[in-house]
């Protein structure tokens, strides 16, 4: 016997992957540079090489032992001094070594935090379009999952609709920026907004209720857009942080939870989430990898070839007739679905190997997701098609 549930996870790949598999087969039949795949959030962009550096560093001068070694569930201490120093440096956060909890990633991060928080009845709120395992990590660790709807076109949040759906059960309001899939990063008034409607309200239901920052994308962001720290606007947030992309090292799995003192019970609240990791079989983040952040926790990524990617769809798309939310950060572009249905649009450009997600899974039908991670080549090959198919979808050629 096993679990269904579980069955049916495992089971059931995501649209995204399937869209990937698809890319990856149809590339045997008519070649890779005739596939147009833009599905997958994988970096094209290397790790800085400072980080290789430093990879050989730890294996030529540390001790082998202590390198590949456990080490405290909550991470060495120099590497969290090193974060701690990092964060202090660019937002003035007074973060201490002793409120990070080093984990693999920002999904296990995540993953603690919701089972830490989860109380009987307990929702977790989030905002549309938001990344689809939100809704498998609240709902299997026990909290249920709700999504405020999109606001189209800023892809901002509204206090307004979130108010409505904030109730004596929310433990957590769940966001991301900049955002997957939008593109868009909250703004500074955006945040202090949210802010002052989750100050009143936790005040209202008894409880605090809690600002979760997943921030996998928070140092991939373009031209002016500031990405605030949101613990400095709403004591109450924990952070979710990863390098997976801001260092393109999405397969090492190292990042963090920073719990902040003045957040409401922090001490229980970090105890929680350390028993919460433990639970899912948390030992300790990778050993070699803590080292490598100690050492590279100031590096920053050159986003030059995404920035160019960003601009040369952008402009191509629109030129083309498409509509483009706001794509301030991350390496996602979110367009409107001509004709208004994403899914339909999206088997459409399959069939010219075009591979584009729908917005369905991320909680906002018609619109669809380009990942730009891919290369500038590939952005250039594809506009072609991204206009064909727009304008045959358009004309009713849905069956192209
Ligand atoms: N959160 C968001 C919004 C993401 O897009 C991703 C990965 O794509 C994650 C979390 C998980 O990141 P990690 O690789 O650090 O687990």
């Amino acid at each position: 016997m096993y679990n269904a549930q579980a069955y049916a996870l495992g089971a059931n790949r995501s649209c995204i992957r399937e869209l990937f598999e698809y890319g990856c087969r149809q590339a045997a039949v008519v070649g890779r540079e005739n596939v147009y795949d833009f599905s997958l959030g994988n970096p094209s962009i290397p790790a800085p090489p400072e980080v290789n550096q430093a990879v050989r560093d730890v294996l030529e001068q540390m001790d082998s032992l202590q390198l590949h070694g456990y080490t405290t569930a909550a991470g060495d201490l120099e590497t969290r001094r090193a974060i701690a120093e990092d964060l202090n440096t660019r937002f003035d956060a007074g973060v201490s070594p002793q409120e990070l909890f080093l984990v693999s990633g920002a999904a296990p991060a995540l993953v603690s935090v919701l089972r830490a928080l989860a109380a009987p009845e307990g929702e977790l709120l989030t905002v549309a379009p938001y990344f689809p395992e939100y809704s498998v990590f609240a709902q299997e660790n026990g909290l249920r999952f709700r999504a405020v709807p999109p606001d189209l076109p800023a892809f901002q949040i509204r206090p307004e609709a979130v108010e409505p759906m904030l109730n004596v059960h929310t433990q957590a309001v769940l966001i991301n920026s900049p955002n997957n899939p939008s593109g868009a990063v909250y703004t500074r008034q955006t945040l202090q907004a949210l802010a002052a409607l989750l100050k009143r309200k936790s005040a209202q239901v008894g409880h605090p209720i809690y600002l979760i920052a997943d921030e996998p994308y928070r140092e991939l962001v373009y031209g002016e857009a500031e990405v605030p720290f949101v613990p400095t606007i709403y004591p109450n947030t924990i952070v979710c942080y990863s390098y997976s992309k801001s260092l393109s090292l999405p397969g090492e799995r190292i990042g963090y939870v920073y719990v902040p003192a003045q957040a409401a019970d922090s001490q229980a609240l970090y105890a929680a989430i350390a028993g919460a990791a433990r639970m899912c079989g948390h030992v300790c983040a990778p050993s070699l990898w803590q080292k490598v952040i100690a050492r590279c926790a100031s590096l920053r990524p050159d986003l030059a070839a995404y920035d160019r990617n960003r601009r040369a769809l952008l402009e191509g798309l629109t030129a083309c007739g498409y509509t483009v939310a706001p794509p301030d950060g991350a390496f996602y572009l979110f367009v409107k679905a001509p004709g208004g249905d994403a899914e339909a649009f999206s088997q459409a450009a399959k069939k010219k190997n075009l591979l584009v997600v729908p917005g369905d899974g991320f909680g906002c039908p018609g619109y669809f997701r380009l990942c730009y991670c891919v290369s500038y080549e590939q952005i250039q090959r594809s506009l072609p098609v991204f206009r064909e198919v727009r304008e045959k979808f358009c004309a009713g050629e849905g069956n192209l």
